[in-house]
């Protein structure tokens, strides 16, 4: 999967991750600040050694109408472990409204949990309470560091003192 390198926004919130070359030519182009670079890492041209990035800030603000996760079903799959929130079971998954569409369940972080097709049927127009089907773990919208961990496969340890107090503990 490659190299990924965290992006700040100019405020030194987290933004995004992007691949390093990608990184290399926004701060190329002056249009980021390198704030971390690797100490095991870096890039050659045919003449020229450059530090390779793994922490830029973007110098101008970038507003985004939605920072995180994308809602997608194998997101809500990887959140759940890939296992029905039911029975914990991995085969034949599906995704369940936990309080049911026909009931006012919106499809979103909160109301959406991996189940299997069995479990999904069985409980049908119930709540977990009323199926007695207890949920394994409540539904909930993961956080940025979650999405890093998931996206880059590791937090690259030179990020941590970049991410948010709140979501590093995470
Ligand atoms: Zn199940």
């Amino acid at each position: 999967m490659g190299r990924k390198v965290l992006v700040l926004n100019q405020d030194y919130s987290a933004l995004s991750v992007c691949s390093v070359p990608k990184a290399f030519l926004l701060v190329y182009m002056n249009k980021a600040e390198l704030l971390a670079e690797s100490s095991t890492h870096v890039l050659r041209s045919v003449r020229e050694v450059f530090p390779m990035p793994t922490v830029i800030r973007l110098h101008r603000y970038v507003h985004l109408p939605y920072r995180g996760v994308m809602m997608t079903r194998q997101n809500i799959f990887k959140r759940d472990g890939n296992r029905c929130q039911y029975c914990g079971t991995s085969d034949d998954l599906t995704l369940d409204h936990v309080l049911p569409k026909s009931r006012g369940g919106k499809t979103n972080w909160d109301n959406l949990a991996t189940a299997c097709k069995r479990c999904n049927s069985r409980k049908g127009d119930y709540t977990p309470e009323e199926a007695n089907m207890p949920l394994r773990q409540r539904p909930f919208k993961p956080s940025f560091l979650m999405f890093l961990r998931d996206f880059s496969g590791v937090v690259d340890d030179g990020w941590l003192p970049y991410l948010g107090a709140k979501e590093a503990i995470y």
